[in-house]
C-alpha cells in the first residue's frame, strides 16, 4: 500500500515537471494593437525576446502619426535618447541640422527676426520673452522628480491651474505674449486648456536641454522612415484589422476584428485614448481608466504643407527651421525641398486648429495664403499645390497628441503604465516624461514590452499590492512637502499672494488673430469627445492684414490639378510597406480580408 503511495506520488511529480517544462517551452505570444512607433517597438522587442507576436493595424498603412515633414528636424542624444540608439541599431543615416534651424525665430507683423536680431530690433519684446522664459524655469526647478510632479500640496495646487491664468499675472506686452502662446499651443496646446503642473514638469523634463539639443540633426524622409525599419523587422502584420473588442480570461485574451477572433497569452495596447475608448473590453475597466479615457485632454494641431515653385520668402526675410508668428499663421516649418520646390509646413494649433475644423481643406489653406501673400506678394504666383493633415478629427487620434488639462495630472497620473490583468499599454500618452513625442511613444513600446515579460514571469502589477510602495511615496512626498513649503514660494513665482489662485476650468482667452474668420460656433463641428471649441475673444481686432477674401483667394491662382491632398492612412502605406508575413499566431478564425499580411 505504501508502495502504491509513493510510485502515484512519484508518477504525480513526474506529470507535473513535464508540464511545467511544457509551459516554460511553449513559446509565449503575445498580440499588439496599433501600428504606429510604440506599438512597433513593442512588438519588435517582444519578437527579439522569443515571443510569437501579432501586430494588428487598423489602417492600410503602418507608422501612426508620423509627420507631414519629410526631413524631420530630431534630437540629439541627449534629447531623444532611446530614438537616438534606435537610428543608430537600423543604420539610418542622419544629417547634422544646419545652425540656422536649431534656434526658434519668430515672424512679427511679417518681419522675420532671430533671436539675436530681436534684441536689438525689439528690445522690450526680446527681454519680456527673457522674463518668461526665467519665470517658467523658475517653476520648473520647483519639481526635484518630474515622474513625481506633485510631490507637495504647493505642486498639486499648480495642476488646478491653467496657463493662460499663470500668464496673465506675468502682464507681457502684447507682442511677447502672442508669440508665448503660439509657442505653447504649438508645442502642447492652447494655454487656457493646459495644466500648469503639467507645462511645469514639461519643462522640468527638458532643463538643460538646448533648443540646438531639440533640433540637432535632420531624419531624411522623416519619421515614417523609423517606422518602415521597424516593420522590416517584424514577422506577422496585419493590416487594415481594426480591433474592436478584447476579452481576457485567465488563459489568455481574445481580440476581435470584427468577426474575426486571434488569441494570445498577452496583450498590448498601443492606440491613442480616443480609438481606446472604441474598443469593448471584457471584464470592463474601472472607472477611473473610463473616466480618463473620456476626458484626457489633447493638443490640437494640424499641418498643412503648402508648397511654391520657389521660396517666396527669400528676399525679404531668411526664414527658416521653426519659426512662430504672432499673426494667426501658427508655427512655421520650412522645409527641404525633398518633395521638390520650396515647402513651407503651416501648423496650426491650439484652438485656432478647433475653429478651422468647420473648413474644408482648401478654405483652410486658402485662409493661410490670404495671410502669406499680404506678407510675401509673391506667394500666390508660385503656389503649386498642398497636403493637409487633421490629426484633431482623426478617428483613430482624437487630436494631436496628450497635453493634460487643469486637474488631469491629479486623477490621472502614470495610470496607463500599470497593466490591467494581461494588458500592458503603450503609446506617447503612456510616458511620463516624454508624452507627444517619438521619444516617448519608443520609450512606452520598450517599457510595455518589458512589462508583458514581467507578466508571463509571475510578477503581479496588481494596485492593491503597488498601494504600499505608493503609501511609501506619499509618505517621502509629505517630506518634501514639509521641507520645501516655504513662505514666498509662490510671490517668487507670481509676484503676488503666498498661494495660488485655484481655477479648475479652463479659461479660454485667446488673444491672437485666427487664421480663418471665426465660424459661428454652432457651425463648428467638434468631435464627441473633445472640449467644445471656443471663439477668440478678439479675433477682429488682431486681424493682421484684411484683403478681401475674394479677391484675395487663391483658388483662382491655384494649379488647375487636384491638389495633393492625401489621407494620412494613403501617405504611410505608400512610404512604410509592409513586406508579405507569416502568421504564426493562428487566428481562431482566418481573416475575411487582410489583404497584406496573408497567412500562411
Ligand atoms: C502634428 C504633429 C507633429 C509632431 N511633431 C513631432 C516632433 O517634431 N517630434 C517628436 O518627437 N514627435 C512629434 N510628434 C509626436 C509623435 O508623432 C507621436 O508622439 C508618435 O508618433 C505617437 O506614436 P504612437 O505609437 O503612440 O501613436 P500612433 O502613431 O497614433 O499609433 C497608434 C496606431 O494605432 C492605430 N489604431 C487606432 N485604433 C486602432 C484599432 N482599434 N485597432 C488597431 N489599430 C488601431 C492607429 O491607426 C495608429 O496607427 C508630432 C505629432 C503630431 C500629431
Amino acid at each position: 500500500m505504501a508502495a502504491a503511495w509513493v510510485r502515484l506520488c512519484a508518477l504525480v511529480l513526474i506529470g507535473v515537471s513535464s508540464a511545467g517544462a511544457l509551459a516554460k517551452d511553449k513559446t509565449p505570444t503575445a498580440i499588439v494593437v496599433g501600428g504606429g512607433l510604440a506599438g512597433l517597438t513593442a512588438a519588435y522587442e517582444l519578437q527579439n525576446k522569443g515571443w510569437q507576436v501579432t501586430l494588428l493595424e487598423a489602417k492600410a498603412g503602418m507608422g501612426g502619426r508620423s509627420g507631414l515633414a519629410t526631413s524631420e528636424w530630431i534630437g540629439n542624444g541627449k534629447a531623444q535618447p532611446v530614438l537616438n540608439q534606435y537610428l543608430e541599431r537600423f543604420k539610418l543615416d542622419t544629417l547634422p541640422a544646419p545652425e540656422f534651424v536649431r534656434t526658434p525665430g519668430y515672424l512679427i507683423d511679417g518681419e522675420y527676426f532671430s533671436a539675436t536680431d530681436l534684441a536689438t530690433k525689439q528690445p522690450a519684446t526680446a527681454e519680456a520673452l527673457k522674463r518668461y522664459e526665467k519665470t517658467l524655469d523658475d517653476l520648473a526647478r520647483s519639481i526635484d522628480d518630474p515622474l513625481n510632479p506633485q510631490a507637495t500640496s504647493t505642486l498639486f495646487a499648480l495642476d488646478q491651474m491653467n496657463v493662460s491664468t499663470w500668464l496673465d499675472k506675468l502682464q507681457l506686452p502684447a507682442t511677447a505674449r502672442q508669440l508665448v502662446n503660439q509657442q505653447i499651443r504649438t508645442r502642447y496646446d492652447e494655454p487656457s486648456r493646459l495644466s500648469l503642473l503639467y507645462f511645469a514638469q514639461q519643462n522640468r523634463v527638458y532643463r538643460g536641454v538646448s533648443d540646438r539639443d531639440l533640433r540637432a540633426a535632420r531624419l531624411p524622409g522623416g519619421s515614417p522612415v523609423l517606422a518602415q525599419a521597424f516593420v522590416k523587422q517584424l514577422k506577422t502584420i496585419k493590416t487594415s484589422s481594426p480591433v474592436t473588442a478584447i476579452v481576457q480570461d485567465k488563459d489568455g485574451v481574445t481580440v476581435k476584428v470584427g468577426s474575426v477572433g486571434y488569441q494570445a497569452d498577452y496583450l498590448v495596447m498601443a492606440v491613442p485614448l480616443r480609438a481606446l475608448a472604441k474598443i469593448q473590453i471584457t471584464p470592463g475597466l474601472d472607472a477611473q481608466h473610463l473616466a480618463a479615457l473620456k476626458s484626457t485632454n489633447y493638443g490640437w494641431r494640424d499641418q498643412l504643407m503648402l508648397k511654391f515653385k520657389q521660396p517666396v520668402w527669400e528676399s525679404r526675410a531668411r526664414m527658416s527651421g521653426e519659426i512662430f508668428s504672432n499673426t494667426g499663421l501658427g508655427m512655421l516649418w520650412i522645409e527641404p525641398a525633398l518633395k521638390g520646390g520650396a515647402n513651407v509646413v503651416i501648423n496650426l494649433s491650439g484652438d485656432n486648429a478647433r475653429l478651422l475644423q468647420a473648413f474644408g481643406d482648401k478654405q483652410m489653406v486658402d485662409q493661410v495664403l490670404i495671410r502669406l501673400h499680404a506678407f510675401y506678394p509673391q506667394a500666390r504666383g508660385a503656389f503649386t499645390g498642398y497636403e493637409v493633415k487633421r490629426y484633431s478629427v482623426d478617428a483613430g487620434t482624437g487630436g494631436a497628441y496628450l497635453a493634460y488639462g487643469p486637474g488631469q495630472i491629479s486623477k490621472y497620473w502614470r495610470l496607463w503604465e500599470r497593466p490591467v490583468q494581461r494588458i500592458a499599454f503603450a503609446g506617447e500618452h503612456t510616458d511620463a516624461l516624454y508624452p507627444g513625442t517619438l521619444e516617448g511613444a519608443l520609450r512606452s513600446g520598450q517599457r510595455a514590452a518589458g512589462q508583458v515579460q514581467d507578466l508571463l514571469a509571475g510578477k503581479s502589477f496588481d494596485p492593491a499590492k503597488a498601494a504600499a510602495v505608493a503609501a511609501a511615496a506619499t509618505a517621502t512626498a509629505g517630506a518634501v512637502a514639509a521641507k520645501q513649503e516655504k513662505p514666498g514660494f509662490f510671490s517668487r513665482l507670481f509676484g503676488g499672494a503666498d498661494k495660488p489662485e485655484v481655477k479648475a476650468e479652463p479659461v479660454a482667452k485667446a488673444v491672437e488673430a485666427a487664421p480663418a474668420p471665426a465660424p459661428a460656433p454652432a457651425a463648428a463641428p467638434a468631435p464627441a469627445a473633445a472640449p467644445a471649441p471656443v471663439a477668440p475673444e478678439a479675433v477682429a481686432k488682431e486681424e493682421p492684414a484684411k484683403p478681401a477674401a475674394t479677391k484675395a483667394a487663391p483658388a483662382k491662382h491655384a494649379p488647375a490639378h487636384k491638389p495633393a491632398a492625401k489621407p494620412a492612412a494613403k501617405q504611410a502605406h505608400k512610404a512604410v510597406e509592409p513586406k508579405k508575413a507569416t502568421v504564426k499566431s493562428a487566428p481562431a478564425k482566418k481573416p475575411a480580408s487582410d489583404s497584406q499580411a496573408k497567412a500562411g
